[in-house]
């Protein structure tokens, strides 16, 4: 059941309380359901899903509210336990950048160099010997800046990596670790696919729906426009408490607020069949305010005469979404998961992006609510 507090009488007592419906709390939910657990998820947002939240927008276009989430996963426990709940559309997106006016795919692959410099390398040992000429591998990157130049070289490293990263963090790479831009591999082959995990796909009837089937156990109580501050005095939990909010926000920021990064979204419909090629399409320049463009249609496969694109523009204000990865950040951070770990005792658990402070792909956090659900309850 999904209330607004404002419409029933919460009971006080539940077997398992759980901050936040996202995919952690949801799969955390389903899972203490399915043992036939009295649960009780509080989350502050109108809606379910967290950020992978979608709606159909005012011309009847699927749309997410907080950008694209191309669900892959190399993990057959979570692709078998994610197809218990939709159906799933194969989808594997291919993005490019727009540089120098010319389009680039990303990740960095043959067809990126010869669509940038015009060369005409063929094969993967032509790739290998453009790199080997470039590139000056790092052994040991620092920092996002030395992850990417190491691997592109400096002029992609400054096309593609530098003012995108800047824009989207506010920080200069230099201060970022190198997972931030190690996220995106490179590769020596003409493969321009964004990921390559074995199973890639989007749930057939978007992601709202996903988790709607995964909520309908009526052992479950989802309240929402509830913060948690507002009610844990009054709701208790006879076994476990999970929280998948902000980790420094459960201890009142008392080792110093982490960071953590922001986008706002600019929708914008077109009377047209589509905008642009690309599901998604990136602007790395500082000359354009937002980072990319992303075009909901080519993702979803929905068929419309006219298409809904967002532009983002990251921002400090506004829903947490990423977290920061910095050396300052991770300080912080530290002093909070020690205390977390202690509230065990107590049978409070932190888990999800927010709480873990961990820059989790979709595929990761369920992983993690499934794998912290089988330790729990030796499963
Ligand atoms: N990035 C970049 N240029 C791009 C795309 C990504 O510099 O065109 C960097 C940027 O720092 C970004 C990181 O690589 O935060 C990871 O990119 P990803 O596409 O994984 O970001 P997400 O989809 O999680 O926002």
């Amino acid at each position: 059941m999904i209330s607004n507090k404002n419409k029933i009488e919460i009971e006080k007592t539940y077997d398992i309380v759980i901050v936040g419906a996202g995919i952690s709390g949801l799969t955390l939910a389903e899972r203490y359901s399915s043992l036939g657990k009295k649960i009780l998820v509080i989350e502050a947002r109108d809606h379910i899903g967290g950020n992978c939240y979608d709606f159909k927008d005012e011309h009847g276009i699927l749309v997410a509210k907080f950008g694209p989430h191309y669900f892959h996963t190399n993990h057959e426990d979570v692709w078998e336990y994610v197809n218990r709940f939709s159906e799933w559309t194969p989808f594997e997106a291919r993005i490019i950048c727009h540089i120098d006016g010319k389009k680039v795919p990303l990740p960095v692959c043959i067809q990126t160099i010869n669509a940038y410099f015009g060369t005409t390398l063929e094969h993967e040992d032509h790739m290998k010997e453009w790199l080997a000429t470039n590139a000056t591998p790092i052994e040991d990157p620092q920092n996002a800046e030395e992850a990417a130049l190491g691997r592109v070289g400096p002029i992609l490293y400054e096309k593609i990596f530098k003012e995108y990263t800047i824009k989207q963090w506010d920080k200069h790479p230099q201060e970022l670790s190198p997972e931030v831009t190690n996220r995106i591999p490179v590769r020596t082959n003409h493969d321009d696919r964004y990921f390559t995990d074995r199973h890639q796909a989007i749930p057939k009837y978007g992601y709202t729906k996903l988790f709607e089937n995964m909520v309908t156990s009526k052992n479950i109580t989802i309240l929402l426009n509830t913060d948690w501050e507002s009610v844990k005095d009054t709701v208790t939990y006879t076994e476990k408490l999970f929280f998948t909010g902000r980790i420094d926000s459960y201890f009142a920021k008392k080792f110093g607020p982490l960071e953590y990064r922001s986008l706002r979204f600019e929708f914008e419909t077109f009377d047209q069949e589509y905008f642009q090629e690309h599901v998604q399409e990136n602007y790395p320049s500082l000359a354009f305010p937002f980072t990319r463009i992303v075009e909901y249609k080519h993702m979803t496969g929905q068929k419309h005469p006219k298409t809904t694109v967002s532009r983002e523009y990251p921002t400090w204000d506004g829903e947490p979404y990423y977290p920061v990865p910095s050396e300052k950040n991770r300080e912080v951070y530290k002093k909070y998961q020690q205390a977390a770990e202690y509230l065990e005792k107590e049978n409070i658990y932190f888990v999800g992006r927010l709480a873990n402070y961990k820059y989790f792909n979709m595929d990761q956090a369920f992983k993690n609510a499934l794998d912290l659900f089988a330790r729990l309850e030796n499963i």
